[in-house]
């Protein structure tokens, strides 16, 4: 065991905007042996996740940032390599918090057994993981669509967000998406069964939502903040629901965030706005998994990964998710399954 050699991207400065490579180091250390209760794990995807960018920020947030120093955190899924544990055995597949590297150990009640006779491995990291229980619960439980209600979501290529709208239309709603670019946008309206999609790189969004939207908008499943949130409360139904569940527009501001000064929509409309975060339904993500993966039997919801290869690409790889040149849930390759 005190052969293998553990690649690790290490935070070793707090980014200012976009991450550069030079706010890590990348080093080599040996691989150590897993203690009692734990399991070593080789890791073969890691998930990239907009979320990085904060947890890279010194202050207060739902968990405690990456301290300097630290291996960066960071979903992943591997294979157990060695156990000190019954309730896993080697072999055994497994989601977790990896962090960016090679192998890494965890207690084994940390790691979460997924079966690859059931789906290609990547999709534990998309649509039958942390993105789709997003997805799922961030729409059904915060939103609780209805048939017939106009659904809006922004950062609809992506991976939380194509999911969304793909639910929504299951649950009956007229889906409208918003993304950057003609591909993405056509992906939405001509595979995914959306109703419309919305350029806002290229149109008028609030224009278009007035278009798209004749009878105002029910729902709003909010990924990216700023602006675009901006134009969908202006054009809010009464009693609609907004989900807050990510602001990837102002992850990198230098200045602050930017919260919209029309806010007052929610009263005028009886409105309300929450945020979640999806770790606090763990203990629900079988329903939710079960869920989604019945919808993709049915042929019902698609599921698309983005895959890059190499685990020395991480840095540059994270970026794709601020330029918006992922198609799909971003990951990383890490080694062969
Ligand atoms: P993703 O949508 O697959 O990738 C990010 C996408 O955001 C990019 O492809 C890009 O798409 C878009 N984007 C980037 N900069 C933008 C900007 N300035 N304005 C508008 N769009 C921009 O990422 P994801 O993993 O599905 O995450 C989506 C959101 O969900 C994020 O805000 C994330 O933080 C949040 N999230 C929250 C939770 C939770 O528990 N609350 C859990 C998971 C994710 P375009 O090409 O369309 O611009």
């Amino acid at each position: 065991m005190s052969a293998l050699q553990n690649r690790q991207f290490k935070l070793i400065k707090r980014p200012s905007g976009l991450v550069k490579r030079s706010d890590f180091e990348f080093t080599t250390a040996p691989v150590s042996q897993p203690g009692p209760g734990e399991v070593l794990v080789k890791v073969l995807y890691i998930s990239l996740d907009p979320a990085m960018r904060g947890w890279m920020n010194e202050g207060r947030s739902y968990v405690p940032p990456v301290g300097l120093g630290e291996v960066m955190r960071a979903g992943g899924l591997g294979r157990v390599v060695a156990s000190n544990d019954p309730s896993l055995a080697v072999g055994d597949h497994v989601v977790g918090i990896t962090g960016i590297q090679d192998y890494t150990i965890a207690t084994a009640n940390a790691m979460r057994r997924v079966d690859p006779r059931l789906a290609p491995l990547p999709r534990y990291l998309g649509a039958l993981g942390m993105p789709g229980m997003t997805a799922y619960f961030g729409l059904l439980d915060i939103c609780d669509p209805k048939p017939g209600e106009t659904v809006v979501v922004s950062g609809a290529a992506g991976a939380v967000g194509a999911l969304v709208g793909q639910i929504a239309k299951i649950k009956g709603c007229r889906v409208v998406g918003i993304a950057g670019g003609p591909a993405k946008c056509r992906y939405l309206t001509e595979e995914l069964g959306f109703d419309a999609a919305i350029d806002y790189k290229s149109e008028d969004v609030n224009k278009a939502l007035k278009q798209h939207c004749p009878n105002g908008i029910n729902v709003y499943f909010d990924n990216v903040g700023g602006e675009i949130l901006e134009a969908v409360l202006a054009q809010l139904a009464l009693k609609a629901r907004v989900s807050i569940c990510g602001a990837i527009s102002q992850y990198n501001n230098i200045e602050g965030i930017q919260g919209p000064r029309n806010y007052l929509s929610l009263l005028i409309n009886r409105a309300r706005m929450e945020g979640f975060i999806v770790f606090d339904y763990l203990a629900r993500y079988p329903e939710g998994v079960k869920a989604m993966a019945g919808w993709i039997a049915e042929g019902k919801l698609k599921a698309r990964e983005d895959i890059v290869d190499g685990l020395e690409t991480f840095p540059e790889t994270l970026l794709k998710l601020f330029s918006g040149e992922n198609f799909g849930k971003l990951m990383i390759k890490v080694a062969d399954e």
